[in-house]
């Protein structure tokens, strides 16, 4: 089954904007076995879109269409889209009142422009929009099937969804390209590959095939495991039991089989031990606390965190003691457990994290380079300080210094030297 996918909308040829919608359409049809043969971002031409439409119902067996489905003039895809098909367009009274109730809940009234949005091309069928006014829309044509959406990716992503459950999945029974993700930290991507490439050689010639990629993210490799396979549970047998090799061979370094990232799995590791945590930094300007703060109901294990950039700050609000840092330097291992220590102490926390160090460009001297970090980890009693070289610009060296700070209360938690 060969899709194509078309972003409308001139600001995506711009260098402003990007076309995002077609990462997430094209994940949401592999996973239900379409391959994505081409896409494209179309600007807001009635004529340019028709021309493109045309091309591509020659070939495609699903053509999706996301954006210009607002009120105003530039919104060409209902348009373009009748005139691809020689339809007329109509306009569906259900949708205006449907559009004119939105409105009257927030206490407005529809403006006239807004009955664009409620012509449809004769012979489509209506898909709901429980997030924005444009309605999308379904429709057929020899043996494409042609899906619109509005743009606003939060409007476009639960239309989609219910668009596959309903309509498409069913039309490929359960086939697909189905997905894993493994995410490993503390390992460089070379060091992964040597040892995970002998294990996922294998797996390109079994019954269910698994195809393996390397992703190299920031302060994380990423192992990318999809199986081609006539249904889902074939697939997870597969996937599972490949997944429990990679376990295996990688230990704790894997901190991820489901792709959520580094600050829920240890959110989740705290939530289920009842700890709370406080963090003290300095090179990382709160990066920490807020990457911990960006998981929902992380209030239940996030005490407080306190950025502590210059000296008198790590002496006033975590009490490091100025002789400390006159004789070790504010990027030192003592320094760092002192700020662990204290922020601990004074919150009443059962975790303590500390971090210091030089995220560049200036700042750095021969035997503290930039990219020199320091984190300390305090539960209860147990300590645990390292020193890092980390790489790259100040936002690398940042997110990196983040990185390895959980990481190191993640091994201490599941009680793993490294
Ligand atoms: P609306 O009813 O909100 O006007 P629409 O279907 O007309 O919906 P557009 O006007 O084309 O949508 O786009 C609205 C906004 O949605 C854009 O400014 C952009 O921020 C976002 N958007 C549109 N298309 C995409 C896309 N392909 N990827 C990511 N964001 C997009
Ligand atoms: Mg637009």
């Amino acid at each position: 089954m060969n899709a194509c996918i078309l972003a409308v909308g001139s600001e995506m040829l711009t260098p402003f904007r990007v076309d995002t919608n077609s990462l997430t359409v094209t994940e949401q049809l592999n996973a239900i076995g379409y391959d994505v043969r081409l896409k494209a971002v179309v600007a807001d031409d009635a004529d340019e879109l028709a021309r493109v439409v045309d091309g591509a119902l020659a070939w495609a067996d699903l053509i999706v269409i996301t954006g210009g489905l607002g009120p105003t003039e530039d919104d060409v895809t209902r348009d373009a889209v009748a005139r691809a098909l020689g339809t007329p367009l109509d306009i569906d009274e259900r949708i205006v009142d449907r559009i004119k109730e939105r409105f009257a809940r927030r206490g407005l009234t529809m403006a006239a422009i807004n009955r664009r949005q409620a012509m449809v091309p004769r012979g489509a069928t209506v898909l709901e929009n429980p997030n924005g006014t444009a309605p999308g829309l379904w429709l057929e044509r020899g043996g494409t099937a042609i899906v619109i959406l509005p743009g606003p990716p939060r409007e476009m992503t639960p239309m989609l969804e219910a668009v596959i459950r309903e309509r498409l999945a069913p039309r490929t029974a359960g086939a697909g390209l189905f997905r894993r993700v493994l995410k490993i930290t503390g390992r460089s991507e070379s060091d992964v590959d040597a040892h995970a490439q002998p294990i996922y050689g294998r797996w390109l010639s079994q019954p269910v095939p698994i195809s393996t990629t390397i992703l190299v993210a920031l302060g994380q490799t990423e192992l990318h495991l999809t199986a081609r396979a006539s249904n889902r549970a074939d697939a997870d047998v597969a996937l599972d039991a490949a997944v429990r090799e990679l376990q295996d061979a990688f230990g704790p370094a894997v901190y991820s089989v489901d792709g959520r990232p580094l600050e829920a799995v240890v959110g989740a590791l705290l939530r289920e031990r009842g700890l709370t945590i406080a963090t003290a930094e300095s090179c990382t300007g709160g990066l920490l606390a807020s990457r911990l703060t960006d998981v929902p109901g992380s209030s239940d294990y996030v005490e407080r965190g306190v950025v502590c950039y210059s000296n008198r700050a790590k002496t006033e609000l975590v009490g490091v003691p100025e002789p400390l840092i006159a004789e070790h330097g504010a990027v030192s291992e003592p320094v760092a457990l002192a700020m662990a220590e204290g922020i601990r102490s004074r919150s009443g926390a059962n975790i303590g994290i500390g971090i210091t160090g030089i995220a560049g460009p200036g700042g750095g001297t021969a035997q503290k380079p930039v990219g020199t970090v320091v984190a300390a980890v305090v539960v209860e009693g147990e300590t645990r300080v390292r020193t890092f070289q980390f790489i790259g610009p100040r936002e690398m060296v940042k997110f990196q210094a983040a990185q390895a700070a959980m990481n190191m209360l993640r091994l201490m938690l599941l009680k793993t030297e490294r």
